[in-house]
C-alpha cells in the first residue's frame, strides 16, 4: 500500500493514476504541468524535474516511485531510489534509453534481433552499408518516439545525408537492417517483487506514419509462434529485473523468426487494449507490482482491439468525439489534453468483441466516424 508518486503527467501517469485509485492507493503526480494527470490523481506538484525542492516535496509525500516516460533523466532516477524505491528499477531504465544498449541486452539473453550497427563517425556509416547493407533505417539511439528521429535509407548516400541531418557525430545513431516483416507485435509483461512473472495475449500493431494506429489482440497469429513471443518477454523480464510493466516489441519476419526491436519500461500504448480486454489491466497490474503487491495472471475478457486518436483529427472541435460510443463494444478515453496537435495523441478507443476480425471492424468503424465528426481532417 502506501501513496504512489508518478513522474510525468501525460496520457500515460493519468492511467497510472486512474488504476491505482480505483484500488484504494493514493497518488501524486510529478509534471511540469500537473493537467490532466494532476486531476486524476490525489495530488500534483507542477515544478520541473530539475528542482529540487520539488523534488524534495514529492519523496516526503510518496513511499514509492514510478515514471510515465523513459526520457527522465536517469540520475535523477538513481538518486531518488535512494531514498524511496523506484519500479521499473533505474538500471533498466538505463538501458531503455538507449537503442544499442537495449538490442545489445536482448542479444546478451539470447533473443535475436536485426543487424545493427552504432555510427558514431562517417566511416561507421561506411561499414554498415557495407556490412549490413540495405535498405535500412538510420535511428537517433536515445530520445525517439513515435518514429521520430529516423530515417529509411536505401544506399551509401542517403546514408551518408541522413548520418549528417540526424547529427551523428554529436548524437549517438543507430543503423539498422529494414525488415520486411509479415506481422509487427508487442507484449506487455508484468513482474512483482518477489519475481512472480505474467504476460498478456499478443498485440499486433499497425503503424501509420511512424506512429501507432491501432492494435489487435490477441494478435490473429500461429499460437506456437505467440507462445515463444511471450517466453522472450518473460527471459527480458527476469533478465532486467523487472518490477511492474514493461513492453516489447517485435517483428516477425517471413520466415517465422522473431526479431526483439525496442522495450518501453512502462505500459505501452499497444496495451491499452487491456482496460476494456482484460482483467487485471495493464495499468493495475503496474501499480500493483510498484506497490509491493503480487501481480496475477491476467486473464482475456474478449478478443480486442484499440485504434489512437489523433490531434489532427479534432482541429475544428471534439465536441462530437463521443460518437464513436454507437460502434458496439467501444470504450472512449480521452485524454483531456487543452490543445490539439497533428501527431499528438490524444484519446484512444478499445473495442471489444466476440471474435478479434469483429474487433477490426470496430476499428474502421471507429476511424469512419472520427473523420466524420472533424471537418478537418
Ligand atoms: P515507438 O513510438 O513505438 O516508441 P519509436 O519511434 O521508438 O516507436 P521504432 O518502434 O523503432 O521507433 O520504429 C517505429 C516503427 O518503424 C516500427 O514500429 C516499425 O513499424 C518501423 N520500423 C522501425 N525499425 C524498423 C526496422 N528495422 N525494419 C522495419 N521497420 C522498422
Ligand atoms: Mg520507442
Ligand atoms: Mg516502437
Amino acid at each position: 500500500g502506501g501513496t504512489i508518486g508518478i513522474m510525468g503527467g501525460g496520457q500515460l501517469g493519468r492511467m497510472m493514476a486512474l488504476a491505482g485509485r480505483a484500488m484504494g492507493l493514493h497518488t501524486v503526480v510529478w509534471d511540469p504541468s500537473p493537467r490532466p494527470a494532476g486531476e486524476a490523481a490525489d495530488a500534483a506538484i507542477a515544478r520541473s524535474f530539475d528542482n529540487s525542492q520539488a523534488l524534495a516535496e514529492f519523496l516526503e509525500q510518496v513511499q514509492h516511485v514510478t515514471y510515465e516516460f523513459e526520457n527522465v533523466n536517469v540520475e535523477t532516477v538513481r538518486a531518488i531510489n535512494e531514498v524511496r524505491p523506484v519500479f521499473p528499477p533505474p538500471e533498466l531504465l538505463y538501458i531503455s534509453q538507449n537503442r544499442l544498449r537495449e538490442k545489445d541486452t536482448a542479444r546478451r539473453l539470447g533473443l535475436l534481433t536485426t543487424p545493427y550497427g552504432a555510427l558514431d563517425t562517417e566511416s561507421d556509416v561506411r561499414r554498415a552499408a557495407a556490412e549490413i547493407g540495405f535498405p535500412a533505417i538510420i535511428k537517433t539511439a536515445e530520445g525517439g518516439y513515435d518514429g521520430k528521429g529516423q530515417e529509411p535509407v536505401s544506399s551509401l548516400d542517403e546514408a551518408l545525408a541522413a548520418f549528417k541531418s540526424l547529427q551523428g557525430g554529436t548524437r549517438p545513431l543507430i543503423f539498422e537492417q529494414r525488415v520486411a516483416f509479415e506481422r509487427e507485435v508487442s507484449v506487455v509483461v508484468a513482474r512483482d517483487q518477489a519475481g512472480l512473472t505474467v504476460t498478456y495475449p499478443v498485440t499486433e500493431n499497425h503503424h501509420a506514419h511512424g506512429i501507432l494506429d491501432y492494435s489487435l489482440a490477441p494478435a490473429p497469429m500461429d499460437e506456437t509462434l505467440a507462445f515463444e513471443v511471450r517466453q522472450q518477454a518473460r527471459t527480458m523480464a527476469a533478465g532486467l529485473d523487472l518490477v511492474g510493466v514493461m513492453a516489447l516489441e517485435f517483428f516477425i519476419d517471413q520466415d517465422g523468426r522473431v526479431l526483439f526491436n525496442e522495450m518501453a519500461p512502462r505500459p505501452h500504448n499497444s496495451g491499452h487494449w487491456t482496460i476494456e480486454g482484460a482483467t487485471p489491466s495493464q495499468f493495475t497490474q503496474h501499480m500493483r507490482a510498484v506497490a509491493g503487491w503480487p501481480v496475477v495472471e491476467p486473464r482475456l475478457m474478449l478478443p480486442s482491439a484499440m485504434v489512437n486518436l489523433m490531434g489532427e483529427s479534432f482541429m475544428n472541435g471534439y465536441q462530437d468525439v463521443y460518437r464513436v460510443l454507437n460502434v458496439p463494444g467501444a470504450a472512449l478515453h480521452w485524454y483531456g489534453k487543452t490543445e490539439m496537435r497533428p501527431g499528438r495523441k490524444v484519446g484512444h478507443v478499445t473495442l471489444v468483441a466476440n471474435t478479434v476480425e469483429e474487433a477490426f471492424d470496430g476499428v474502421k468503424a471507429v476511424k469512419q466516424l472520427v473523420r466524420g465528426t472533424s471537418s478537418g481532417a
